[in-house]
């Protein structure tokens, strides 16, 4: 049973639960990435998240 789901948004919880997609991790992956629409969205928790540096760079680009 998961308390997650109840959206009253048509359509906003297609993908009902994923988790973090580092083995042996089973935190509740909140931070999905997917390269393109085409391939499957891989979700991680805020630990393993591999694309903090990504969104640093964004927020601070000022830096180089
Ligand atoms: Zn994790």
């Amino acid at each position: 049973m998961s308390i997650e789901g109840h959206s009253t948004a048509p359509g906003a919880n297609v993908i009902a639960e994923h988790h973090c997609c580092v083995a042996g991790c089973a935190k509740w992956g909140g931070l999905g990435f997917a390269p393109s629409k085409t391939v499957e969205t891989h979700w991680w928790c805020a630990h393993h998240y591999p694309f903090w540096n990504r969104i640093k760079d964004i927020s601070s680009g000022s830096d180089r």
